[in-house]
């Protein structure tokens, strides 16, 4: 099965809006990461400074200094970027200048040094950011900003020409090709892996017939809602039964039936559409409503009979509801019970209405 829903995938392009939501999910679960990446990085710029400064006997400049500075603030700006694309920039701008910090701990190398130097700075930056939370632009940005700053033929006496030079820029092209293909293919994966997941959790969570949620989505949503405590206000549950709805199927068939189920369910998601609505199975539905007044449930509550009764169709149906008040430590089931004994009033006291839990 997962390899029929992996081919079916494969063969549809992946809409904007739904490469835009995995971009927001997947930086959201990378955020640690990211903030990992770049403190190792700075430790790392500034341990090979310290080296270059002492060894080398050149001091720690007021430049090092400065460029610290800025790349600790990125890295505390980074903890409170909420939005995936503004830490795109943030994260072009980073490379930017770690990319700088790395030509000025260099300069500080002997000449013959530098080219080769350059290159292990832009490899390390490259394979950093090709396991980031990035849109494929911004990768491909970071590597054309990365070879601007650390090209290993600036100021470095070397020629392109040269064995050395031929070298460099052949290892430059491989590593390059290659930090592109993994960035490429590892997103892509990550993003068939979320497209996946959403797609088996809709089908776990959404009634294939009727399309509005199930019983185990009402479960979960449900018992989330009741375990808030406190209470702002108050919560209601309120279980629903077609009436005679045997009848439908056997004057007009169960194909017919199936139309009343989807009818029902519309009508239910356009009055409830603010509460947890979802069909239990067969033709009973269940509404979990939270932050309502009493009246405004009955109102509510009456409304939804009213639309069904009312519909303007060739297999007219009413319903039947029963309400019940979730009370401070009602378990779920307890709760529901409570609004089946009330639905079963309802069927019992004549069907078409609204009984509230005594
Ligand atoms: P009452 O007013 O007392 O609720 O009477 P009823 O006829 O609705 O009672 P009952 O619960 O016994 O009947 C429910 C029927 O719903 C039985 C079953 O065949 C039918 N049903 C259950 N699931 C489906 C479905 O998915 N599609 C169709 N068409 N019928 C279904
Ligand atoms: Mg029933
Ligand atoms: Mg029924």
């Amino acid at each position: 099965m997962l390899k029929t829903l992996e081919a079916q995938l494969l063969k549809q392009a992946t809409p904007p809006a739904l490469k835009d939501e995995f971009a927001q999910y997947d930086f959201e679960r990378m955020r640690g990461f990211c903030l990992l990446i770049y403190i190792a990085s700075i430790s790392v710029w500034l341990l090979f400074n310290l080296i270059v400064s002492f060894l080398g006997k050149q001091g720690f400049t007021l430049y090092s200094m400065a460029f610290l500075s800025v790349l600790a603030i990125h890295a505390i700006l980074l903890a409170f970027i909420k939005q995936a694309r503004h830490f795109q920039w943030l994260n072009l701008l980073f490379v930017l200048i770690i990319g700088a910090g790395i030509r000025l701990v260099i300069e500080g190398l002997p000449m013959d040094l530098r080219p080769g130097w350059l290159v292990l700075g832009a490899s390390s930056m490259l394979y950093g950011a090709s396991v980031l939370p990035l849109r494929r632009w911004s990768f491909f940005a970071t590597v054309v900003l990365t070879w601007a700053v650390l090209d290993p033929f600036i100021m470095t006496q070397t020629s392109v020409l040269e064995l050395k030079g031929v070298m460099l820029l052949l290892y430059a092209l491989f590593l390059t090709a290659l930090t592109l293909y993994s960035f490429i293919k590892l997103r892509q994966a990550k993003l068939h892996t979320y497209i996946m997941s959403k797609r088996l959790l809709d089908q776990a969570y959404l009634d294939t017939l009727t399309e509005i949620p199930n019983r185990r989505s009402f479960m979960t949503r449900a018992g989330e809602r009741l375990a808030v405590q406190p209470r702002e206000r108050d919560h209601y549950l309120a279980m629903i039964d077609i009436d005679n709805f045997k009848k439908v199927n056997d004057q007009y068939g169960h194909d017919i039936g199936d139309e009343v189920l989807k009818r029902v369910a519309v009508d239910i998601r356009t009055v409830m559409a603010d509460y947890d609505y979802a069909r239990l199975g067969g033709e009973e539905f269940a509404i979990y409503l939270y932050g309502v007044r009493r009246d405004d449930v009955a109102q509510l509550a009456a409304r939804l009979c009213h639309t069904v009764r009312e519909a303007v169709t060739r297999y007219p149906v009413t319903i039947s509801i029963g309400l019940s008040r979730v009370e401070d430590g009602d378990s779920l089931n307890q709760a529901l019970a409570k609004a089946d004994r009330a639905l079963y009033q309802s069927k019992h006291t004549g069907k078409d209405r609204v009984t509230f839990h005594p």
